[in-house]
């Protein structure tokens, strides 16, 4: 049975909103498809990226999933974007339901509503779109006529906080994983759909790749920590393994990128030229969850590049991994590309925060055709003993030669990344960052003979994160942080030699705090959730919107029958022996490796890159049965350091 659009209901509030443009679809390169596409055993996917239109759309996980489950003759896809509060409000108030961007048509009556979280504070725009489009909040209470709810993202590699109000999680690379499910849901309707909703995720979960929590109980200590976590059904798997696309050029996904109707956060098409690090930072979740290294060749990316710009209009590339400047053939296709579109409108951009020579080589290149912004750098750390306990090799002699050469080759602006509240970190540590920040300028005006240079000191707060060396750590007061930042400012402000050229970027401790129990949380973080959603909590990645005091008295009221607390979830220490709440979740990461790299942090024992050192068996190859893929001509990669002429490319 067809769907009916809710657009002729939701036409009439686009008058009194703002931003109405985001809601009604219709975007180059957008689809929809015949409900019945397939007849009763179509699969129909409305994948939702939780955040508002202008972060959501430019989307990479949700763009390629779209694309790839569209074009399966059995299964159609639909987007859908958290609504403001305004629309929300009308929403409520004319009985319209979430609606998917696509066709307007009701979420609620999709068979999966799977939404991709990046970061952990978009958890109550995910209530927001359950209620709204009357699916019960708790998974429990859903019954046959309900999507299957479903997590992916990075977050959902602790996807315990949400447990109770998802159906299913996968954790890893989302372009075979939503295949599979789409197979197993197509012959479970093709059967006649035996068994319920409860034989359907039974079906899932025995593929050990897709995590049903409502399959797994969790026993709890009298102190609070976790006894254990095991499976309440036979046959469902005790660890639930991630997915790892090995071949990227078998997936050249978005093969047609969605062009924006409204501004957006990124205005120009993005190209993955490979997924994976293995520099081993020590607090960067991201590169370990995504272990191995798997690069796109040269011609992939060449493809890619023509076909969406021909498919978009777009005039700006951004060539995306972690670390792109890591590609080991970086130099040649910054090169190739450059020369390819050199003389046309096409802007190429490399997003790469490298601390190194070469990195201004590929920005030289890269920017040969358009107009130089400005270069950002990630020390990270303000002190080469901090750097060493973060496991990020750089050092400062490193920085200034490198920001020279920036500053050198006509650079004017340099930014540079540090975070605050890192493992054993000091106050002296941190005002480090003022004396690095004051060389840094006052190099740049020997090289370029100039006083019109500017450098940009960015800081975030650290937040422990889930699946890295640094989830046992004690994450630092947001009271410590705060004071911390306000000193380094008063160190930066009150040298007046250099205080105009340094710019000053901090955000307040409270978010980071609120991030650190969402990213660490059990299942008991899910009644704070729901009652700051309850409270009228929305959009907690929007610092407008983010209130740390509901979220501080909606713990304390959640959690007041428990022997945990906010406190205890964020800045406790945690011993190896204490089962941790996604423990069950299989990153591939040897979870002992992951304990000792935590203990060489705290002696600031350095790691190399295996990609150009053997293997130091973190698990992730022999555990996945992966491997890392480099090279894809056999060349061999950088050291870190090494300074070259300009424009000279790597080979
Ligand atoms: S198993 Fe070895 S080669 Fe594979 S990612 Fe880990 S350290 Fe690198």
């Amino acid at each position: 049975m067809p769907v009916e659009s809710v657009f002729d209901r939701l036409e009439l509030l686009l008058p009194l909103v703002s931003k109405p443009i985001q809601y009604v679809g219709g975007e180059l390169n957008s689809q929809v498809k015949d409900w019945d596409v397939a007849g009763d055993a179509t699969v129909r996917w409305a994948l939702m990226y939780p955040d508002a239109y202008e972060v959501g759309l430019p989307n990479q996980g949700v763009m390629i999933l779209y694309e790839v489950l569209n074009e399966r003759p059995d299964a159609l896809a639909e987007r859908t974007y958290a609504v403001w509060p305004d629309m929300e409000k009308l929403m409520r108030e004319n009985a319209v339901p979430q609606f998917t961007v696509d066709g307007h048509r009701p979420v609620g009556a999709f068979d999966v509503l799977g939404m991709s979280f990046s970061t952990e504070l978009g958890y109550t725009n995910m209530l927001t779109a359950l209620d709204l489009a009357g699916i019960p909040l708790l998974a429990k209470d859903r019954d046959e006529s309900h999507p299957i709810v479903l997590a992916g993202g990075h977050a959902a590699f602790n996807p315990e906080p949400i447990a109770d109000f998802l159906d299913a999680a996968v954790v890893g690379d989302g372009e075979q994983a939503v295949l599979t499910m789409t197979d197993v849901i197509t012959a479970w309707k093709s059967e006649g759909r035996p068994g319920g909703r409860e034989e359907l995720l039974l079906r899932l979960a025995n593929t050990g790749g897709i995590y049903v929590p409502r399959f797994y109980d969790v026993d709890y200590l009298p102190d609070g920590r976790i006894q254990r976590v095991a499976p309440n059904r036979p046959g469902v798997p005790y660890r639930v393994h991630k997915h790892t696309v090995m071949d990227l050029d078998e997936w050249p996904y978005p093969k047609q990128p969605l062009v924006p109707l409204a501004e957006s956060v990124h205005e120009r098409m993005s190209v993955e030229i490979f997924r994976g690090c293995t520099r081993g930072c020590r607090f960067c979740q991201a590169g370990m969850i995504t272990r191995p290294v798997r690069e796109r060749s040269l011609q992939g990316i060449g493809q890619m590049v023509e076909k969406g710009l021909a498919a978009t209009g777009f005039e700006e590339v951004g060539l995306l991994s972690l670390s792109s400047a890591d590609h080991s053939e970086i130099g040649d296709l910054a090169k190739q590309l450059a020369d390819r579109y050199e003389g046309t409108n096409t802007g190429l951009s490399l997003p790469s925060t490298r601390v190194d020579a070469f990195n201004i080589d590929l920005a030289n290149e890269l920017s040969r055709n358009g107009r130089r912004s400005g270069l950002t750098f990630a020390p990270e750390g303000g002190s080469e003993r901090i750097r060493k306990v973060i496991n990020k090799m750089v050092t400062e002699d490193d920085l200034v030669r490198t920001v020279s050469a920036a500053y050198g080759n006509g650079w004017r602006q340099v930014k540079l990344y540090f975070m605050c509240g890192l493992p054993t970190e000091t106050d002296e540590d941190v005002l480090q960052i003022a004396e690095l920040a004051k060389r840094v300028i006052a190099t740049g005006r020997e090289v370029s003979g100039s006083r019109d240079i500017r450098c940009t000191v960015s800081i975030g707060g650290f937040v422990p994160k889930p699946h890295t060396p640094f989830q046992w750590a004690a994450q630092e007061h947001h009271e410590v942080v705060d004071a911390r930042l306000a000193k380094l400012r008063d160190a930066i402000r009150s040298d007046r030699r250099y205080a105009k050229a340094i710019g000053f970027r901090y955000h307040d401790g409270k978010p980071g705090a609120i991030e650190g129990l969402l990213s660490r949380g059990d299942r008991r973080v899910g009644r704070v959730i729901r009652a700051v959603w309850e409270d009228g909590g929305r959009f907690d990645g929007w610092s407008e919107h983010f209130s740390y005091e509901r979220w501080e008295r909606c713990a304390d009221q959640a959690l007041a029958d428990e022997p945990v607390d906010l406190g205890w979830y964020t800045t406790r220490e945690r011993e190896f022996t204490e089962v941790l709440p996604w423990d069950h979740i299989d990153s591939g990461l040897d979870k002992d490796w992951l304990w000792e790299d935590w203990q060489d942090a705290v002696t600031g024992v350095e790691v190399e890159d295996c990609r150009w050192t053997p293997c130091f068996d973190c698990g992730v190859c022999p555990q996945m049965g992966t491997e890392i893929q480099v090279g894809p001509t056999g060349r061999q990669l950088l050291p870190l350091t090494v300074s070259r002429p300009t424009g000279v490319p790597v080979g």
